[in-house]
């Protein structure tokens, strides 16, 4: 009987450590990078999926925030909350209330704009069209176009409603390509410093496509983001089979899962 109810601790304990060991690795997001910058230093997040956070003297921009509020322990609260698109991977209400948002800028399309919680201080919210600029606490954020080729009506991203983005911070420029493949808008970027670039199918590209967009435009740093299904690894080769000297980051964007 002792020997028994030993056995049964011994499965307890074994299982409580085991389910620590899955929640800690869940919390866990990818080491930050650190790049330096006119003015100080850039600290580049990734979170999960398409889920980031760059931050830059003391202010953080949160971009496409998910995941709630434990996805952004140990952060400072955001000054500004950059959205892309409407779809849940990238916009989600509940994330947005969770966080403390009251003070952070929205830079989101109308698409976006027209779904906010009645929570959001309509003040707070920029919005800007393909094509739009703003700058705000000497930050410049230009949005650019994302959609899917061919252009359709019923494609899941068409042209207009969602926004990549590039920004300028601390003489750097750095692309968020949001969900898209390799539109023409992306193949002509120029003096890109540092690409977020989306694959996934159905719903944007394939690693392959993601390498030529790439190579089209050549920014020094890639991270291959938002790639659930996708092979990042094909990916880096096929960019440095084409350009050696754009450096392409590989890191885990999917804490927690294999
Ligand atoms: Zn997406």
């Amino acid at each position: 009987m002792l020997l028994k109810f030993s056995w049964m601790n011994l499965k307890l304990i074994l299982a409580f450590f085991f389910c620590l060991t899955i929640v800690f690795a869940k919390s866990q997001p990818a080491q930050a990078d650190h790049e330096k910058v006119e003015g100080g230093e850039l600290t580049i997040q990734p979170i999960t999926h398409a889920t980031l956070v760059l931050s830059y003297n003391k202010k953080n921009i949160y971009v496409d925030p998910t995941g709630g509020i434990d996805a952004f322990k140990g952060f400072g609260a955001p000054d500004i909350i950059m959205i892309t698109d409407i779809h849940g991977d990238h916009f989600d209400t509940a994330t947005i209330e969770a966080i403390n948002s009251t003070d952070a800028l929205l830079i989101v399309p109308q698409a976006v704009a027209d779904k906010l919680p009645a929570t959001v201080n309509k003040e707070k919210v920029v919005i800007l069209k393909n094509g739009d600029k703003t700058l705000p606490a000497g930050i410049s954020i230009t949005a650019i176009p994302m959609y899917n080729l061919p252009e359709a009506p019923d494609a899941r991203h068409t042209k207009g409603r969602g926004n990549g983005y590039i920004l300028g911070i601390g003489g750097k420029n750095i692309y968020i390509s949001g969900d898209t493949e390799d539109i023409p808008e992306m193949r002509a970027l120029k003096n890109i410093d540092i690409a977020f670039i989306c694959m996934n199918l159905p719903y944007t590209m394939d690693a392959t496509q993601a390498a030529q967009g790439v190579l089209a435009f050549k920014p020094k740093v890639v991270y291959p983001y938002h790639y659930r299904g996708q092979d990042v690894n094909t990916f880096k080769s096929l960019v440095n089979a084409g350009d050696k000297n754009i450096e392409v980051r590989l890191r885990n964007w999917y804490p927690g899962s294999k």
